[in-house]
């Protein structure tokens, strides 16, 4: 089989054959890949951001082909699995602080085969498109977790929500807060072609950040920079809450007086086994909008020069088989 590996941080993605996985541990389940997504932080992988371990397989948007199951999407955010580990025991792997990420940590789907340690982590998916479905694993899990944790600041009818940064884990978020809440919906973004798609998909008003008015009672942060967390925290009601998502790794000052009454302050990160059983749920029963462009397998490197150059148009999608 055919699998790409980031040897060491920086090289070049090599495309190698390997004998296809054999599943040797109790629970251990081997899927043909379909289809992985290429995300941002395929890139921070490739670049040794995150640590290692090297050589590694990236990619944790997978669909795949089980032989029973079918069709599946992967839970990627693998925990410890350990039963005194808190998080884990909580499903909440993808804050387990012995985290065994699928891509990240552990081997992931740039490969025409992976092993999975857990069936549980394979989700059926029936005949809905694998290129389409892979990247909810985690760009749309991202933004569902971050909506979901908004949501019971936002159970006002006409409630006010803002999202920052119209990009893909912004439109996913467009359009569950707009299908799960009764809310008035304002997106942040500096570019006026994507604040043109987020009208489309269902935002009230679309804006800079500067233009925000009056108080709102969620702000949603993809970018997480100073400047736009700077501009929640300006635009934040009194026990509103701040969600920030990005990873550009902003700082604001917080204590009592330097940010509003009572106001909630949270990161959200990546989404437990059950907000995915969630998505796919809402998936099934919702037509969402989002675009992919597909590129084979071999042509990694290439999918990550056109993601690093800004040149791809919603989420590159690796096709495995
Ligand atoms: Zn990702
Ligand atoms: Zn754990």
């Amino acid at each position: 089989m055919i699998t790409v590996l980031a040897s060491k941080p920086h090289a070049q993605l090599e495309v190698v054959e390997r004998d296809i996985p054999v599943a040797q541990l109790a629970g251990e389940e081997v899927i043909k890949v379909l289809a992985c997504g290429v995300c941002h932080s395929d890139l921070h992988v490739a670049d040794g951001d995150f640590g290692g371990p090297y050589p590694i397989v990236l990619g944790h948007e997978v669909v795949g082909e089980h032989p029973e199951l079918g069709r599946v999407l992967l839970y990627a955010p693998w925990g410890c699995g350990r039963a005194e580990c808190r998080q884990c025991s909580a499903g909440l792997e993808m804050i387990c602080p012995n985290g065994r990420e699928a891509g990240v940590v552990s081997d992931g789907g740039y490969s025409q085969y992976m092993k999975v340690p857990r069936r549980e982590y394979l989700l059926p998916i029936g005949d809905m498109d694998p290129a389409t479905t892979a990247p909810l694993a985690c760009g749309g899990l991202t933004a569902f977790r971050a909506v979901k944790r908004a949501l019971p600041h936002l159970l006002r009818p006409g409630s006010r929500a803002v999202v920052i940064g119209a990009g893909g884990l912004g439109q996913f978020a467009i359009q569950f807060l707009k299908a799960l809440a009764d809310v008035e919906l304002t997106v942040v973004d500096t570019s006026a072609e994507k604040l043109t798609v987020a009208a489309e998909l269902g935002a009230d008003v679309t804006c800079n950040s500067n233009e925000l008015h009056g108080k709102y009672d969620a702000v949603i942060d993809f970018v997480g920079a100073d400047a736009t967390l700077a501009a929640a925290a300006a635009a934040i009601d009194r026990q509103g809450i701040i969600v920030v998502v990005g990873l550009w790794g902003g700082r604001i000052p917080f204590g009592v007086g330097a940010v509003p009454s009572e106001t909630v302050l949270t990161t959200s990160i990546w989404g437990s086994l059950e907000d995915l059983r969630e998505l796919l749920d809402f998936a099934r029963g919702h037509k969402l909008q989002h675009s992919i462009q597909t590129l084979p397998l071999y042509q990694a490197q290439e999918a990550h020069d056109l993601l690093r150059s800004g040149k791809i148009k919603g989420r590159a999608v690796l096709i495995a088989n």
